[in-house]
């Protein structure tokens, strides 16, 4: 068993947390709550605790890193510029590549970041072999061809490769439309599925195609008197209504696109869009994956212990406070029922974990916020808006902070502190 330090007593700093209110949204904690110092072990065993850190609202916003970040990355790294516990970055981003973002990550926080510390929203597509073979449309933005064939996907078609082979298809601008009537093709193989990665940036145009794609059976040059159903299958990322970037209120996010595209499907076939997968936070898949790379990042550090406790810190209540609180939620049924059950229900059947919580820890620097417009708080005696999603449903109790801190930084102390581990 790896010895990792003696320590005697924690910092003098304070902390400046407190356990949520009961209700939604909580408040942030402002300057000056404090508790006394914490009990912490003379000799400090490997962890049994690991981090799943947000990266949007908590360590960075926009291109610019969140100073409290720095700090807390002062306490998780060792002398010798290593982890001190097992930490993996959990990001609804889906439109750029794995290691850029941990090579973007790196510069900004001054620490080495790992690709596979790094899961976008997409990453668990790697768990759906049966569709590596499959001709699928694409639709997204940024390194699209290469993110999926990363993922596993071989046979790959982008929404403006489909334009192309298709150009009458685009019809909303003015400008894009084909001047001559390009000749009919029989030529096009027949599209077997749709990967939804992230926000793509001409929305008329996806949404036409993606809706041409499901209603003709993937044979969009031809076209069918009835929309099968049910239909291709979909497997789609990100499911944010909103996220948080420079400007002062909340962006679009792929949630957004999605409602669009849901909303269309059913207004136009009657029946619902169906998806085979929805990953990215709060899908408890996406918690299963990252659980499974916390599991190796400890096994590959020698670290002997059971990771037991995972800590989920982010700023967004609906994704990141409702998926971990929805994680330990199946936790607790897992050790009930066993998984075996649980599995049948369409999730990832992985090997038993030792895994026992999952604790949720909410931040002020992102898009929670009480004084934010368009934030989650509600006025007073109002029910606030549900911004999830349509397959998820409304849980005030699962959108309920273990714990709201005011950055990255009183996080990680918070979690040190519970641990007994010197900050
Ligand atoms: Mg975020």
């Amino acid at each position: 068993m790896a010895v990792l330090g003696f320590f005697s007593a924690v910092r003098a700093a304070p902390w400046l947390w407190r356990r949520a209110a009961a209700g939604l949204p909580g408040h942030c904690p402002g300057k000056g709550y404090t508790v006394g110092p914490a009990q912490v072990r003379t000799v400090q065993s490997p962890p049994t605790f690991g981090f799943l850190l947000d990266i949007d609202g908590v360590l960075v916003r926009g291109h610019r890193v969140i100073p409290a970040a720095v700090e807390a990355f002062r306490r998780l790294v060792n002398a010798q510029g290593q982890l001190r516990v097992p930490v993996v970055f959990v990001t609804n981003a889906g439109n750029i590549l794995q290691r850029g973002k941990a090579q973007e990550l790196s510069a900004l926080l001054g620490f080495k970041v790992e690709p596979d510390q790094v899961i976008l929203s997409h990453s668990p597509m790697k768990l759906f072999s049966q569709y590596h073979g499959k001709r699928m449309l694409v639709s997204g933005q940024g390194p699209l061809v290469e993110n999926t064939r990363a993922l596993g996907f071989e046979n790959v078609v982008t929404v403006d490769e489909l334009r192309m082979a298709f150009p009458v298809l685009d019809m909303v601008d003015l400008q894009r439309r084909p001047k001559t009537t390009p000749l009919p093709r029989s030529d096009f193989p027949a599209i077997e599925g749709v990967l939804l990665l992230g926000e793509p940036v001409r929305w008329e145009t996806s949404l036409q195609l993606i809706m041409d794609v499901l209603l003709s059976n993937g044979n969009p040059g031809t076209g069918l008197a009835t929309a099968p159903y049910p239909h291709l299958p979909v497997l789609a990322s990100n499911m944010d209504l909103l996220w948080m970037a420079e400007a002062r209120m909340p962006r679009f996010g792929h949630g957004t696109f999605l409602l669009c595209l849901e909303t269309i499907y059913r207004k136009v076939t009657g029946n619902e869009l169906r998806y085979e997968g929805l990953m990215g936070k709060p899908s408890i898949l996406t918690y299963q994956y990252a659980e499974d790379l916390i599991r190796q990042q400890a096994e590959r550090r020698g670290w002997a212990a059971p990771i037991q406790k995972l800590y989920a810190v982010g700023d967004n209540p609906m994704s990141d406070v409702y998926g971990a609180n929805l994680f330990h939620q199946y936790l607790q049924m897992v050790k009930h029922d066993g998984a075996e059950e649980l599995g049948a229900d369409g999730l990832w059947k992985q090997r038993p974990s030792a895994t026992q919580s999952c604790s949720s820890i909410l931040v002020c620097t992102g898009v929670y916020s009480p004084k934010t417009p368009g934030s989650t708080e509600p006025a007073q005696g109002e029910e606030p808006p549900f911004h999830g999603h349509r397959d998820f449903s409304f849980s005030p109790k699962l959108m309920e902070a273990s714990h709201i801190v005011n950055d990255v930084d009183e996080a990680v102390q918070l979690v040190f502190h519970k641990e007994g581990w010197a900050s």
